[in-house]
């Protein structure tokens, strides 16, 4: 095999309670993470020649190490001592720096990829911990499906899958940092901590209503508070008949669930007739087969 073609799929997160910050600037989480439809296609070419390069449709994504892709071929290529290169290809479609692990999805279809490529036979695990070092999203990215992530993000229990439903995705105009997001987060401070349990119990019972009404995300109060359109954009969503609207990751993409494509579709128009967001993608919950990355 000389290529292969993966889809790097996006994440929302139902749930995300912060727990406390770790002496090393890290935070410990408890989130409930969901694959959605919506992807960047990834394209892996061997090269006979040794090296990385990236190329991607969007002109201010870096293509040199600071690509997070670029970094999870070097993890692979200097673990195997590897003497082909690979070319990397990029099609983002996933909103950056928009709290929906875009860069994670990308660095995890590359590990993924090129363990298929150059046939080394990593374990899912194994790639995992490789995935870890790069980000505390990537593992999830690799797994994929409904999951609990705590830790950092990386220790992962798969729940069962959210039923189907609708997901109306809109991103404003901002990017923000996540990790000037958790920076501004008191941790010590959080009063009103999401309903996680109740999401997973929701889950258990197939039930989406209970799902939709036990959402939360504490990062909310940091973002929303900076930027009044996450707000305009989940009252949109409420008014459009959404059975919750929330705020995904650290932001600012606000996603809605909805029972209904026309009544997601309608409140797409009215969200980019009001130019709440540009970036606005009507789509659905996500539940993918294992060992699939092209479907
Ligand atoms: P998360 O939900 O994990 O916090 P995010 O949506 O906040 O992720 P990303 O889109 O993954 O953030 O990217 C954040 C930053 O990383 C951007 O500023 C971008 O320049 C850089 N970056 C590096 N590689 C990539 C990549 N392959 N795709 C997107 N962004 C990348």
């Amino acid at each position: 095999m000389e290529r292969i073609q993966l889809k790097a799929l996006g994440k929302i997160n139902l749930g995300l309670d912060v727990l406390g910050r770790r002496e090393n600037g890290y935070h410990d989480v408890r989130m409930i993470m969901q694959t959605v439809y919506l992807y960047d296609e990834v394209t892996l070419e061997k090269r006979k020649e040794p090296g990385i390069t990236v190329a991607s449709n969007l002109v201010f994504l870096p293509t040199d190490e600071s690509n997070i892709a670029f970094r999870a071929a070097k993890i692979l290529l200097d673990e195997f001592g590897e003497k082909h290169g690979v070319s990397i290809t990029l099609k983002k479609h996933i909103p950056v720096a928009a709290g929906m692990a875009g860069g994670s999805a990308d660095a995890a279809a590359v590990l993924f990829g090129m363990n298929r490529l150059f046939g080394w036979k990593l374990s899912e695990k194994e790639l995992m911990e490789r995935g870890v070092t790069l980000g505390a999203d990537v593992p999830y990215c690799i797994m994929r499906g409904t999951a609990l992530a705590e830790g950092i993000g990386e220790k992962l229990t798969r729940l069962p899958a959210m039923p189907k439903c609708h997901v109306l995705i809109a991103k404003p105009p901002i990017s923000v940092s996540t990790k000037m997001v958790y920076e501004k987060l008191d941790s010590s401070a959080i009063v009103d901590h999401p309903d996680i349990d109740g999401i997973i119990e929701g889950l258990r019972a197939k039930d989406v209503t209970r799902v939709a009404g036990s959402m939360g995300n504490v990062l909310e109060s940091v973002t929303e508070k900076q930027y009044p359109v996450i707000t305009q954009i989940k009252e949109e969503m409420l008014r459009g008949g959404a059975m919750n609207a929330m705020m995904s990751g650290s932001g600012p993409t606000v996603f809605g669930l909805f029972r209904e494509r026309s009544m997601a579709k309608k409140t797409a128009e009215q969200i980019r007739q009001k130019g709440f967001a540009r970036q606005i993608y009507t789509t659905t919950i996500h539940n993918v087969r294992k060992n699939r990355r092209n479907d």
